[in-house]
C-alpha cells in the first residue's frame, strides 16, 4: 500500500474505493451499474439527497443556506461568485493569500472593481495577511481558508461587515467551522470530499437575487438550486463517491473528530521538520497548514535523494508546487497517522545518513 501524500487529486479511504469499485459494476443490487442509471432515477435522487442530508449534518448548515454540487471545479466558483454577487459598477474586497486567491479575484474583475484588501505575494505567500480594512460597501470578501500551494492556512477567520466568500477547496470538513459566519462557501470536493468532478457550494440564499445582469442559468445560482443541483444531468459518480466519503467521515465521529486526528498528524510531522537539521518549514509557524505541510531541505542538493529514499518507503506525492519547490506533505483526512509516521521515519533515516 502506498502513502499518499498527493495535494489533490488526494486520498480517499480504502473503504470508499471498495464500495464506489462495487457500485460501478452492480449499484445497490439494481443490476446496472451506477454509470449507467438515470440521474432521475429514485436510486440517485437518494443519492444526492444523502450527500447533501450528510454535508448539513456533518458541517451543520443553518437554515437558510442551500447546498449544491457543481460542476467545473472550484475555478469555475471564481467566475460563478462575481458574476451572481457582485453588482455592475460594484466592487468586491480579496485578500490575496496565493495564487488560487490571485486567480479567483483575476476573474472577479471582469464583472467589476475588485480592492485587493490584503496580500502576502512579497514574501511568496509564506504567510496569512490578517490586518486590513474591509470596505463597507464591497459586495462581499473573498478568502481562501488553506492555501494548498504554500502551506499556509487561517486559524480564525476574520469579522467582515459584508458577506464572507470562503474558498476551502483544501480544508472543507478538515476542521470545525461556523457555517453562520459566511455567505457562501465554496469547494472542489477532490481533496477532502471526493473524487474531481463535482464542487460542493454552500450558499445563504437571502445574499442572492441583488445583481442586475442576465445570467446564464448554469452559471446561476437560483437556476442551480431551483433545480437541486440537477438542472442539467449531474456528475453522478462523483457525487457517489463523495456521499460515501462524507458517510466515511460521519462513521469516525464527524468533523470534530477527525479534527483532532488532523491536528494530532500535523503537529507530529511540524515536530520533526523543526528537530531534525537537513529541513526547514516553509511557512511562518502561525499560519502553519494542518492540511499541506510545505517543506525544504536546508541543502538544495538533498531534495532528489531525499525523494528517491521516500519513493523506495512507498510514500508517493511528496513534490512540493513547482512554484514553491522542496516538500509538500498534505495529510488530508484520509490520510491515516501511520503514514505521517512512515515519512518522519524516512526523515529521520535520512537525516542519520547524510549526517
Ligand atoms: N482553490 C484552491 C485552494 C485549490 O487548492 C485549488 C486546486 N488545487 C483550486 C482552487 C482549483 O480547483 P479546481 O481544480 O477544482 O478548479
Amino acid at each position: 500500500m502506498k502513502h499518499n501524500f498527493g495535494a489533490g487529486p488526494g486520498i480517499l479511504p480504502q473503504e470508499v474505493l471498495k464500495q464506489a469499485a462495487a457500485a460501478v459494476i452492480n449499484f445497490n443490487g439494481t443490476g446496472l451499474s451506477l454509470l449507467e442509471i438515470s440521474h432521475r432515477s429514485a436510486e440517485f435522487e437518494a443519492v444526492l439527497d444523502e450527500a447533501v442530508s450528510l454535508v448539513k449534518e456533518l458541517f451543520e448548515v443553518p437554515s437558510g443556506y442551500s447546498v449544491l454540487f457543481l460542476q467545473g471545479g472550484a475555478s469555475t466558483q471564481f467566475a460563478m461568485v462575481p458574476y451572481n454577487l457582485l453588482p455592475e459598477g460594484g466592487k468586491a474586497a480579496y485578500v490575496e493569500s496565493g495564487v488560487w486567491a490571485n486567480k479567483a479575484l483575476k476573474e472577479a474583475k471582469y464583472f467589476g472593481t475588485v480592492d485587493v484588501v490584503a496580500t502576502s505575494k512579497e514574501s511568496n505567500f509564506t504567510y496569512i495577511p490578517k490586518d486590513f480594512e474591509v470596505p463597507a460597501d464591497a459586495a462581499y470578501l473573498h478568502i481562501t481558508s488553506n492555501n494548498t500551494i504554500y502551506g499556509t492556512q487561517l486559524q480564525q477567520f476574520p469579522s467582515s461587515p459584508v458577506p464572507l466568500v470562503c474558498d476551502m477547496s483544501s480544508d472543507i470538513f478538515s476542521r470545525k467551522v461556523n457555517v453562520a459566519d459566511f455567505g457562501l462557501i465554496y469547494a472542489g470536493a477532490q481533496k477532502n470530499m471526493g473524487p474531481a468532478g463535482v464542487t460542493l457550494v454552500i450558499v445563504k440564499d437571502d445574499i442572492l437575487g441583488k445583481v442586475d445582469r442576465k445570467i446564464p442559468a448554469m452559471f446561476n445560482y437560483q437556476t442551480q438550486i431551483e433545480g437541486g443541483s440537477m438542472y442539467n444531468t449531474p456528475p453522478v459518480f462523483a457525487i457517489y463517491v463523495s456521499m460515501l466519503t462524507l458517510n466515511w467521515l460521519k462513521a469516525k465521529g464527524g468533523v470534530e473528530a477527525i479534527e483532532k486526528d488532523n491536528l494530532a498528524k500535523s503537529k507530529a510531522l511540524y515536530t520533526e521538520i523543526d528537530r531534525n537539521p537537513l529541513f526547514k518549514a516553509v511557512a511562518v509557524p502561525e499560519d502553519r497548514s494542518h492540511m499541506n505541510v510545505c517543506f525544504v531541505a536546508e541543502n538544495p542538493e538533498h531534495e532528489k535523494p531525499f525523494l528517491k529514499l521516500c519513493d523506495e518507503k512507498g510514500i508517493v506525492g511528496l513534490k512540493g508546487h513547482r512554484s514553491v519547490g522542496g516538500f509538500r506533505a498534505s495529510i488530508y483526512n484520509a490520510l491515516p497517522i501511520t503514514s505521517v509516521h512512515v515519512l518522519i521515519e524516512t526523515m529521520q533515516e535520512f537525516a542519520e545518513k547524510n549526517k
